[in-house]
């Protein structure tokens, strides 16, 4: 029997022991991770290729953490055929034997937790904090999933009748392209790349191009942890060309992507197109963008509401699809709860993620900082600026927290995803209101209403359309088994990560009916 699962914790910074801990771990991570070559994996083995992807450190842009092989298109193929004939063995192991490599595999990362941390300090310009609950995440994504595989093992009750006996059972379905964003650069890559693996498909897993190291790394530990050859296959490359072939292809069973809305929709759409030698259709798991929204009601306690605010907004330097880029705020505590978000916003620390004080560090690359500094060229026309509105990307692709007030709904930055730090403030006059605006755009992620009104909340709960809804807190930091993640409209599949129902997506339910 295994124990319950319980979410792991997270580390307390504010203990001088934890700090010291980590500040060992980033000199560990300077020293003896950084800079290291990785191969492709394909059934195995290792291959290095000509052409490479370089990963950098986007707070000290010309800081090499490893480089990665670059696949071909022939490799993608070549990575596919592998896992398709893997999955002819693969898909007898029991449940208990793929679960149990999980927990080892879980057990590898947990022994080296603040390593690992470091690694995504270093890749992605976490901030101590982020990058914690990053590792926490993948470490969870492996101890649930592993024991709800035990306990489908035996599929689900259907009922049997005399003279028959009847099961319904799940089978692996076969061979699973794997597609993460850079953000959560260990806990979803390595949620996406588990879940079919324990499920009993084989995988191809190709990661985001911004951060390739954290992948290249966990697989390692996939193996040492006993997934066979063939397995988990491992081909960074170009979205465009290894991305189609690998979804193009017709050995592909399942493509589960985690991503941009614009990449997703393709996603979706070649999946649709059944290839010549193709036996069947492909399932897509696609977890896509989100425009979320802070609500806060007339009598939201105006504390609480601006602090929710402040870190749906800002966490991670707003890079994370939960972020509550929008506040809604009702016009009776408007000023109020503006004033008191940048006052908190400007209390903060940004730069440097290596220090354990830093709240914020940089946007991941240069692209993302054009963007994002677009949008603030945009805000400055739609809206009052209120805050930050500056940028320096002379060493890394520092953003300053920035805050618009007094936009129309329908603005751009109130619509479209940004993906950076900037927050806008809306003013509505009542909470029928609020809600309108809350749906008014395209997605479905997540949001959060601030308020002490019971009605209110029952309401919110029918009529504010998204797949994680949050009372009296923040928008972001779902945790896996607690808060299945994932949103709907064009948000995604609504696949919950993290939720009672996600194993199964990756599995075909089988009636057996035997008659004695
Ligand atoms: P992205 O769509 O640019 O890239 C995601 C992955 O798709 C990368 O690995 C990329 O290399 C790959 N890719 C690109 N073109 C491809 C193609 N033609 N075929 C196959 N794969 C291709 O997204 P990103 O910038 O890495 O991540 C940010 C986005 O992810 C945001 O929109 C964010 O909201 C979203 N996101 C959503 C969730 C969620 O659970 N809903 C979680 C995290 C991030």
């Amino acid at each position: 029997m295994t124990t319950p699962y319980k979410h792991e914790p997270f580390t307390d910074f504010s203990v001088k022991e934890n700090q010291q801990a980590f500040e060992k771990a980033l000199k560990t991570v300077n020293k003896e991770w950084l800079g290291k070559e990785y191969p492709l994996v394909i059934n195995g083995e290792r291959i290095v290729t000509d052409e490479k992807i370089v990963s950098y450190n986007p707070a000290k842009k010309d800081e090499v953490i490893g480089t990665v092989s670059k696949a071909t298109k022939e490799l993608a193929e070549k990575a596919i055929e592998s896992a398709a004939t893997a999955f002819e063995t693969w898909r007898y192991t029991t449940p208990e034997e793929r679960a149990n490599i999980l927990f080892r595999a879980a057990a590898i990362v947990r022994r080296q937790k603040h390593e690992f941390s470091a690694l995504l300090v270093k890749e992605a310009g976490k901030p101590w904090k982020e990058a914690d609950g990053d590792t926490a995440e993948a470490i969870d994504f492996m101890e649930y999933y592993a024991r709800q595989m035990i306990e489908l093992a035996n599929g689900k009750p259907i009922t049997s009748r005399e003279g028959e006996y009847n099961q319904y059972i799940y089978t692996p379905t076969g061979v699973t392209v794997s597609i993460p964003p850079w953000n959560f650069l260990f806990a979803i890559m390595a949620g996406i790349t588990v879940a079919p693996l324990v499920t009993g498909n084989t995988v191809v897993l190709k990661p985001a191009s911004a951060t390739p190291v954290i992948a290249a790394r966990f697989v390692e530990v996939l193996e040492e942890a006993g997934v066979p050859n063939g397995v988990i296959n491992f081909v960074p490359g170009s979205g465009s060309e290894v991305g189609d072939t690998l979804v193009d292809h017709p050995k592909t069973s399942i493509i589960t992507f985690t991503g941009s809305r614009e990449v997703g929709t393709r996603i979706f759409e070649r999946a649709s197109v059944v290839h010549p030698g193709q036996q069947h259709l492909k399932q897509v798991i696609a977890e896509m963008g989100g425009k979320d929204t802070v609500v806060v009601d007339k009598d939201g306690d105006v504390e609480l509401a601006a602090q929710s605010i402040f870190s749906s907004a800002f966490g991670f330097a707003g890079q994370k699809c939960s972020a509550g880029s929008r506040a809604v705020v009702h016009e009776d505590l408007y000023d109020d709860v503006l004033k008191r978000v940048i006052e908190i916003t400007e209390e903060q620390t940004t730069g440097n993620p290596e220090k354990h004080t830093t709240y914020m560090g940089p946007v991941i690359d240069a692209a993302s900082y054009e963007k994002i500094m677009g949008y603030i060229d945009i805000g400055k026309e739609e809206g009052r600026l209120v805050s930050g509105g500056t940028g320096d990307d002379s060493k890394g692709f520092f953003i300053k927290p920035t805050i618009f007030a007094d936009l129309d709904p329908e603005a751009r930055i109130m619509q479209e995803e940004i993906f950076g730090p900037v927050l806008a403030f809306s003013k509505v006059s009542s909470f029928d209101e609020a809600l309108q605006v809350a749906n008014n755009t395209e997605y479905g992620l997540t949001g959060a209403v601030i308020t002490n009104n019971r009605a209110h909340i029952e309401r919110a709960k029918q009529e504010f359309h998204v797949g994680n809804l949050y009372f009296n807190r923040n928008c972001t930091g779902a945790i896996v088994g607690y808060h299945p993640f994932g949103g709907f409209k064009m948000s995604g599949t609504d696949s919950k990560a993290g939720g009672p129902d996600y194993l199964t997506l990756h599995m075909n339910a089988k009636t057996v009916s035997e008659t004695y």
